[in-house]
C-alpha cells in the first residue's frame, strides 16, 4: 500500500491566526501550503470588478458563479511570501482589502460557487498532501485528513489582529468597522447552509487568544502523528 501524503487541515474564523500558522507550520515540515480561502477572495474579486456587491439579485448570482467557472487561479512562491495570479495576473494585494473580505464571504455562501473550488482544492492537495486551510477543510473538502485543527480566538483579539494587520499593510481603517465587518463575515460564515464553519468531527480545537504565533505553530506541530 502506498503511503499517504500528510494532510493538514486548519480550520477557524477570521483572525484566528489560520494563515501565519499555516505557513509556518508548512515551512517548518516542508509541506506545500494550500490558502482555499484566497480562491474564493477570487471570485470576491472578480466580482467587485464586475461592480457587484454584497446584495446579489439572482442574475449578479448567476454572474458569480459564471466567473467562478472561468477562474483561473495559481500560487507561487514559498509559503511566507506566497504570490496568488488571479486569471494569470498577480492580485496579492488586492485579495486582502475588506471590500474583498466581505465579498468573499458573500461569494462563499453560494452552493455552486463551492461545488466548483472543492473539486480544485482537492486536486491541488491530494497527491502531495501539505497544509491546507480555510472553513471546510476537515468537514468537507479533507475530512480523513492526517490532522484537524481548528483554530479559535476571542472575537476583539481576531479583530486587533486585522486591524493590526491592515495598518501594517498602510490600510487605515476604522476600529469598530473592523470588528463590526468580522461579526458580519463571522455570521455568514457560520450560518451558512453549505459548510458552515464549525470544528470538524475529530478536529483538535486550539483557543489562540493567549498564545503568539510561535505557540501555535509548536502546538500544532505537536499534534502531527509521527510515523515510526
Ligand atoms: O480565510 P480567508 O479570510 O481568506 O477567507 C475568506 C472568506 O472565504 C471567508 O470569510 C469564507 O467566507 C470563505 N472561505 C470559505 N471556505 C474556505 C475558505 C474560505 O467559505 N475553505
Amino acid at each position: 500500500m502506498p503511503e499517504r501524503p500528510i494532510l493538514i487541515a486548519i480550520d477557524g474564523p477570521a483572525g484566528a491566526g489560520k494563515s501565519a500558522a499555516a505557513r509556518e507550520v508548512a515551512v517548518r515540515l516542508g509541506l506545500p501550503y494550500l490558502d482555499t480561502g484566497a480562491m474564493y477572495r477570487a471570485v470576491a474579486l472578480l466580482a467587485c470588478r464586475a461592480g457587484l456587491g454584497p446584495e446579489l439579485d439572482e442574475a449578479g448570482r448567476t454572474a458569480v458563479i459564471e466567473l467562478a467557472r472561468h477562474l483561473e487561479v495559481s500560487f507561487s512562491g514559498d509559503p511566507r511570501a506566497q504570490r496568488v495570479a488571479v486569471n494569470r495576473r498577480d492580485a496579492t494585494d488586492e485579495l486582502r482589502t475588506p471590500e474583498v473580505s466581505q465579498m468573499a464571504s458573500v461569494v462563499s455562501a453560494i452552493p455552486e460557487v463551492r461545488r466548483e473550488m472543492v473539486p480544485r482544492q482537492r486536486e491541488l492537495a491530494a497527491r502531495a498532501g501539505g497544509i491546507v486551510e480555510g472553513r471546510d477543510i476537515g468537514t468537507v473538502v479533507f475530512p480523513d485528513a492526517t490532522l484537524k485543527v481548528f483554530l479559535t480566538a476571542a472575537p476583539e483579539v481576531r479583530a486587533k489582529r486585522r486591524f493590526d494587520e491592515l495598518a501594517r499593510r498602510g490600510v487605515t481603517a476604522r476600529w469598530e468597522d473592523v470588528l463590526a465587518e468580522q461579526y458580519e463575515r463571522d455570521r455568514r460564515d457560520s450560518t451558512r447552509q453549505d459548510s458552515p464553519l464549525r470544528p470538524a468531527e475529530g478536529a483538535v480545537v486550539v483557543d489562540t487568544t493567549r498564545l503568539s504565533l510561535a505557540d501555535v505553530v509548536a502546538a500544532v506541530v505537536a499534534l502531527v502523528p509521527r510515523t515510526p
